[in-house]
């Protein structure tokens, strides 16, 4: 899967880091730090960051690119 911060938005609240310990770190007291494309076996964990982010920063599975794991494939 993919996931893709939106640091301009985030503000460091460190909710994503609580929910999903594996994918979101923070670094320091603000800085986020995230892994870009973390196993499938983080997806709840990873989408329950993301809805809990006040900030909607996160992004999952929404990175355009010719390996996107969802939707159809035209054809
Ligand atoms: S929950 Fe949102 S605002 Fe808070 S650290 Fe994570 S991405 Fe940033």
């Amino acid at each position: 899967m993919r996931v893709v911060v939106d640091l301009s938005r985030c503000q460091g609240y460190a909710q994503c880091a609580f929910l999903a310990p594996d994918a979101f770190r923070m670094h320091g007291e603000e800085a986020l730090m995230y892994a870009p494309n973390p196993d499938d076996a983080q997806r709840e964990q990873v989408l329950r960051a993301a809805a809990a982010c006040p900030l909607q920063a996160i992004l999952v599975d929404r990175v355009d690119g010719p390996d996107t794991s969802v939707g159809t494939s035209p054809s």
